[in-house]
């Protein structure tokens, strides 16, 4: 993967990945960088979930029909400008792209990202490893942590490997990730009663947040969790 990202940055280098005009080493240039902002989730927010609503609420259908029992906060809807970037930042040219998206993460959410003990992320399954030879959760969270100067512990592991979630519905979705996460041992002792930043790339329907934060929860203790992802499927 580093091999291809080498390759595209010496036949693209420094090219705006939407315009095309030479930029800086971030691969998106600032005029594009703004038009990105604009997609970025503004309030009114529920509070718990963070899915935009019509006035600021405490909890929002969706936190009730999917029993949502921690916090998320996602930069932007899971469509145009960011949609582009996470698949190619998944696609290879992951250092760029990820120091982009964790810049504007960093500007929008600084706040919500300092106020937790330590950072982890969702692993990544052995397909996704093997097609892209990184796992993107874990490269934005590890961008934050250093961003915020918190520790990042890789706490989950996969226990069997699930079907690949896209083509699933809902509810095969959820059959499909039941029980799927277990807690590395060496972190066992280390997570009762903290607070901590789970981090994601995307969230879809949110069975694997909800199935990470009921193991940490339950096998590792921890007290309260606050998910991130960069964008969101509405
Ligand atoms: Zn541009
Ligand atoms: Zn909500």
């Amino acid at each position: 993967m580093f091999v291809l990202e080498s390759l595209l940055d010496l036949l693209f280098p420094n090219q705006c990945l939407f315009c095309h005009s030479f930029t800086d080493s971030l691969l998106i240039c600032s005029s594009c960088s703004k038009r990105v902002e604009q997609e970025i989730f503004v309030p009114p927010l529920c509070q718990n979930c963070g899915k935009p609503a019509y006035y600021e609420v405490k909890k929002c259908i969706f936190c009730f029909q999917q029993k949502i029992t921690f916090e998320i906060r996602s930069l932007a809807p899971y469509t145009g400008m960011m949609k582009e970037i996470l698949v190619h930042y998944k696609l290879g040219r992951k250092k760029k792209l990820a120091d982009f998206l964790i810049r504007l993460s960093v500007k929008n959410y600084l706040g919500y990202f300092r106020e937790v003990d330590f950072v982890t992320f969702i692993p990544a399954t052995r397909r996704c490893l093997k097609e892209r030879g990184f796992n993107p959760a874990e490269m934005l969270a590890k961008l934050i942590a250093k961003e915020v100067e918190l520790p990042l512990v890789d706490t989950l592991f996969y226990r069997r490997e699930p079907v690949e979630q896209k083509s699933l519905g809902f509810k095969e979705r959820k059959e499909n990730l039941r029980d799927v996460f277990s807690l590395k041992p060496e972190v066992h002792n280390r997570l009762s009663g903290s607070k901590l930043l789970l981090v994601d790339d995307v969230l879809t329907t949110g069975t694997t947040l909800k199935e990470a934060c009921r193991v940490l929860k339950k096998e590792g203790k921890v007290k309260r969790i606050r998910a991130f992802t960069i964008a969101r499927q509405l």
